[in-house]
């Protein structure tokens, strides 16, 4: 058999998952690692054809569209290996200190220019805790509000307590970014200094609070395919509403500067996979995919992806928001902002 020849016992199988999740179904461990394990071409496009539908069924024909704004840089106290603004690797991330209400205005004004329904308020720092630095970060979120012009969104680390849950809440955040990251097993070689449960307890501070959960990972750390798997099953748990993937793009200075990097039809299968074990997510492609998928970033909608990060992202650049936008056009998409031709 040819390398991009079909394997009809596996186009079989791979169609019988793909009317399972498409009737509302369910995918086992098992099968989502046989599906991640596809190395033949054909083999891996089918899988994609049929998250593509499932996506159709379950996201129709709009993407969303979110962006961030890095509120405070650099200098984190954690150890994230693949982040370039932890204060424990020498990058050359800037460092500034939580933002005044000019640039987060700036930014709500040129997402909502932009057609983008969300923007994050992102900080480098371990978390948050009742106090003076809580205050502020509530009336950022108040003045964003208040604006009126896109969804405030947060993306502030670990919560220490229910308490500080509410008080965003009540500021107006309505959806909040916290990251698994990575499998459970595979996380303690990704960073020691808080833990996976750290991570599930601020994400059930943020239910019982009622905010949205937006709650992903990112692939190539040295992950294994099994990782990859169970970082699937560990999010189906915690159910959140928005699923976005960042592919490592290796920063100098980081222990993972020298990771290798993944293969563009590897990322696309595995976002697939994605989309059959969450279906009614939305699969975000996020940091990373400029660099990592390079030409086949429009594949990713084929893939399943239904959501989409714009504009820059922490510490490195995107591809200029109306390349994307035009991509989405020209894929028959449509967003909240724009529809297509
Ligand atoms: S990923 Fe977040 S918590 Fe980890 S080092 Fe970077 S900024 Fe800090």
């Amino acid at each position: 058999m040819t390398e991009t020849s079909v394997d009809v016992a596996a186009h079989d199988r791979i169609a019988t998952y793909g009317r399972r999740v498409l009737a509302g179904g369910e995918l086992t461990r098992e099968e989502v690692l046989w599906l991640l394990g596809l190395e033949n071409t054909a083999d891996r496009f089918d899988l994609m054809s049929w998250a593509n539908r499932v996506r159709e069924r379950f996201k129709g024909d709009r993407v969303h569209l979110c962006s961030i704004v890095n509120a405070k840089a650099g200098g984190c106290s954690e150890d994230c290996k693949f982040c370039a603004q932890s204060a424990f690797y020498q990058t050359e991330s800037p460092r500034y200190a939580f933002v005044d209400p000019e640039p987060v205005q700036a930014a709500a004004e040129e997402a909502a220019r932009n057609g983008v329904t969300a923007l994050g308020l992102v900080a480098a720092w371990k978390g948050l805790d009742e106090g003076p630095m809580l205050d502020e970060v509530c009336a950022r979120f108040e003045e964003l509000k208040r604006s009126g012009q896109v969804r405030p969104d947060a993306s502030l680390g670990i919560l220490k307590s229910q308490r500080v849950a509410d008080r965003l809440a009540a500021a107006g955040v309505e959806c909040y970014n916290h990251n698994l990251e990575t499998s459970r097993r595979f996380f303690p070689q990704q960073c020691t200094t808080h833990t996976y449960d750290d991570r599930l307890r601020t994400i059930g501070f943020l239910k019982q609070a009622g905010i949205r959960i937006c709650s992903g990972g990112i692939l190539g750390l040295g992950e294994t395919v099994e990782d990859r798997c169970d970082l699937m099953f560990a999010l189906k748990e915690v159910d959140p509403s928005f699923v976005p993937l960042n592919v490592l793009n290796p920063i100098p200075g980081t222990p993972f500067e020298k990771n290798a990097p993944l293969a563009p039809l590897t990322i696309l299968q595995t976002v697939a996979c994605f989309r059959l074990v969450l279906p009614r997510a939305e699969i975000m492609l996020a940091g990373g995919r400029t660099v990592n998928l390079r030409d086949l970033q429009s594949l990713s909608f084929l893939a399943g992806a239904s959501a989409l990060m714009v504009g820059n992202y922490l510490t490195t650049l995107n591809q200029p928001v109306e390349k994307d936008l035009q991509m989405l056009r020209d894929l028959g998409l449509r967003w909240d902002g724009g529809v297509s031709p």
